[in-house]
């Protein structure tokens, strides 16, 4: 199923994002996860490609498998990172000869240590050429793009931001997803401003239940994304209480996720870092009102 066949029509399209995991403990919980996790009737699971291009075959591989046990779509991530143009299209060439109809096209991070992305010779420097090159050699593959609503980390302001995600509309995209954000009046405000600048993709919100308070902090530094003080001091309050840690990041991702739902967003995006429990209950929840 192409990424655009999720949303629009009355559909609602729910997506799992997972990682390939190093070890074959970490690939049996994957799966044990899927099991659970695939009873939601997700519209496709995406695999995201290692930081550096760590996971260049893997991540097909994976999506190969999960295609093969569930009966269900897999959206391989890819990145320019590391890569000439001539290598980007081999590993399409592979991901598509693999039974893989959609990509998510990413530009990928630089190394740690360093702020700007550079590009190897011959490589790509943005994501909306990685859009354009998918779509000039592989018309009929379904694109997905990642979008920012509290501005990617680079971006030296919110509108230049505005104006390359809609390069990357332009170049095909079909489906915008958000990075993982909790305050939702800046994923309505981004909305908003994506509407007026003409943008007419689904733009499907993503969202990382906090589970573990140390981990999520460490990834929101990573991304840049706000963490509001009442969650912080919610969890700050229960440090040493793994459990409690859990109810409150799920009772915050449940109030976010009601309210996205409530306001119309044609799917839901969840980075469910391999793990069930927290996307378990946030779904049965939604599901139930
Ligand atoms: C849904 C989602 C999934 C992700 N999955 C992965 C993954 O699997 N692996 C991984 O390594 N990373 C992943 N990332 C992280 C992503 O690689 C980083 O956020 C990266 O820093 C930017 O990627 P991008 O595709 O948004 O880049 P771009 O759209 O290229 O934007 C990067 C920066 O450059 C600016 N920019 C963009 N185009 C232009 C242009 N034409 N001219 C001038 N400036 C421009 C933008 O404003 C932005 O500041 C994911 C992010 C999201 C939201």
């Amino acid at each position: 199923m192409l990424i655009r066949e999720n949303y629009g029509s009355g559909k609602f399209g729910l997506s799992i994002e997972i990682f390939p995991p190093k070890t074959a403990a970490g690939d049996a919980a994957l799966f044990e996860s899927l099991d659970r996790l695939t009873a939601f009737q997700p519209g496709f699971v995406s695999c995201t490609y290692g930081a550096g291009g760590s996971t260049s075959k893997r991540t097909v591989e994976l999506c190969v498998e999960i295609q093969k046990r569930y009966g269900l779509t897999a959206t391989s991530h890819f990145t320019c990172v590391g890569a000439t143009r001539d290598e980007l299209l081999d590993w399409l060439k592979f991901a598509r000869q693999s039974g893989l109809q959609n990509i998510m096209a990413l530009r990928g991070d630089p190394p740690a240590g360093q702020t700007d992305f550079q590009p190897v010779a011959g490589g790509l420097r943005y994501a909306n050429e990685l859009v354009a090159l998918i779509r000039e050699h592989f018309p009929d593959m379904g694109i997905g793009v990642g979008g920012y609503p509290e501005k990617h980390p680079e971006a030296p302001d919110a509108e230049t931001d505005l104006n390359n995600l809609k390069r990357k509309v332009d170049a095909g995209a079909d489906a915008i997803f958000t990075q993982l954000f909790f305050v939702n009046d800046n994923f309505f405000r981004f909305r908003d401003r994506c509407e007026a600048a003409g943008i007419r993709i689904p733009i499907v919100p993503g969202i990382m239940p906090v589970t573990e308070f140390g981990r999520i902090k460490r990834i929101t530094s990573l991304c840049g994304a706000v963490f509001p003080t009442e969650l912080a001091s919610q969890l700050e309050a229960v440090q040493t209480d793994e459990a409690a840690q859990f109810q409150i990041g799920v009772e915050w991702a449940i109030r976010q996720c009601r309210e996205l739902v409530s306001r119309g967003v044609p799917g839901l995006h969840f980075y469910a870092l391999n793990k069930s429990p927290a996307c378990e209950a946030i779904l049965k929840e939604i599901r139930e009102t």
